[in-house]
Parts: C-alpha cells; sequence; structure tokens
C-alpha cells in the first residue's frame, strides 16, 4: 500500500515518513500543496495523509482538486487546527477522516488501516483464502496457523495480491502500491522480492505453487487448502 504525506513541517514529515514505513507502507513526502498534486497526477496512492496549513496551496484546495478527478482516493486530514470548524469543512470537502495534532502514531496507523479496508470493502481485518491467513492489523500471514516469516516488502506483496485475488495484478501495478515512487522500473528488486516470496511460501505448502506467474500479464494468487485429514 503507497501512501503520500503531505506536511511542510520537515520533523512532523519525517516522523510520519518513518512511522508509516515501518508499518510496511511504502512512502512518498511532498513539502507543499503545489507538490502534492504533482505527485497525485503522476503516481497511484492508496491514501493520502494531509496537513492543511500548507505552502503555496493550501490543503482544503489540494482536497478539492482531488475530488474534482478522483471521488475514491482516501485522504486523512492531519491539522494542528482544531477548531470545529476546520474540521466540518475539511470532511464537507471530501475528506475521509480527520485527526488533530498532537497524535498518537497507532492511532493514525489504525485510521489509515481502517480507511484502506473501505477502499477494498473488507469487513474484517483478517483475509481468510483457503488454508491462508492474511492478518492486515499483525502484518502477518499463517498457513494453517503456522506463521511464514516474510520481510515487510514480501508480506506487501501478499497482501495486495490476497486484497486483488479475483484478478490478475501486473508487475508494474504491483510496484506502483508497494515501493516509494524513487525505484527504478527496471531494477530486479521487484524479481527478487516475488521470487523469495513464493519460494517461502512453497515450502510451507509441499511445494505447491500459490503465487502464479502468467506471463506478459502479471500475477494472482491461487487458493491452497491442504486436503490431508
Ligand atoms: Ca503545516
Amino acid at each position: 500500500m503507497k501512501i503520500l504525506v503531505v506536511e511542510d513541517e520537515m520533523s512532523m514529515q519525517r516522523a510520519l515518513y518513518n512511522g508509516l514505513k515501518k508499518y510496511g507502507y511504502a512512502v512518498d513526502s511532498a513539502n507543499d500543496g503545489e507538490q502534492a498534486l504533482e505527485f497525485i497526477e503522476i503516481n497511484s496512492y492508496d491514501a493520502i495523509v494531509l496537513d492543511l496549513n500548507l505552502p503555496k496551496i493550501d490543503g482544503i484546495d489540494v482536497l478539492k482538486a482531488i475530488r474534482r478527478t478522483d471521488k475514491e482516493l482516501r485522504v486523512l486530514i492531519l491539522s494542528a487546527r482544531t477548531e470545529v470548524e476546520d474540521k466540518i469543512t475539511g470532511l464537507d470537502t471530501g475528506a475521509n477522516d480527520y485527526l488533530s495534532k498532537p497524535f498518537h502514531f497507532k492511532e493514525l496507523e489504525a485510521r489509515i488501516r481502517a480507511l484502506l479496508r473501505r477502499e477494498f470493502a473488507q469487513r474484517d481485518t483478517v483475509l481468510a483464502f483457503g488454508d491462508f491467513k492474511v492478518d492486515t492489523a499483525q502484518k502477518c500471514v499463517k498457513v494453517k496457523d503456522q506463521e511464514v516469516d516474510l520481510t515487510k516488502k514480501e508480506y506487501a506483496i501478499l497482501e495486495y495480491l490476497f486484497i486483488n485475488k479475483d484478478r490478475i495484478v501486473s508487475a508494474e501495478e504491483l510496484i506502483e502500491h508497494i515501493w516509494d515512487s524513487e525505484i527504478d522500473m527496471f531494477s530486479n528488486s521487484f524479481k527478487v522480492h516475488i521470487n523469495s516470496l513464493r519460494k517461502k511460501l512453497a515450502e510451507h505448502v509441499g511445494g505447491k505453487e500459490i503465487i502464479k506467474n502468467t506471463r506478459g500479464v502479471g500475477y494472482s494468487v491461487k487458493e491452497y487448502t491442504d486436503e490431508r485429514v
């Protein structure tokens, strides 16, 4: 999942960046409203964390511009403005949630998770598919209650494939949602991670292929259920 942090206060921007990275999100940071809109135009984000007091273009105007073209993009306003009027304006303009500074990072992360769940119309924090369970709150994957030891990137790839389990996801789409925008599309970093993930999964299911690679199209997850009783 890829998140854009729009924040002009550098210490806060860095704290958000580091905190969200720690939870396994891909994160881009924009320093002002103008840069935010540029980034949104060229990248695919799953959610935006948006400050209101911003240089060049104010947060509310950024939100208005987003809503003119994209009704679905999840936006969480993070603001020091505690006036109830500001909160109402933000929500009326189309923000999906609002959090006042100062805040607890854990609360921010929980709210982002809730926003992303709404996007994918999930009721539960745990996605179950055959014998696999992906716990989006704990960020872990289990096969029949046995945890699969994954890196953050591997987990993020698998979570994205599970959320989109009814279709084939292209490598480009995975990279867009799982890596920060600086990644070189032609680097073999993606291949290394997905191959390692496929190998680890196979080890848990007797060598069966869980992630199918459809050549030239992309990747999809296959349902696995152990038939042995
Ligand atoms: Ca600010």
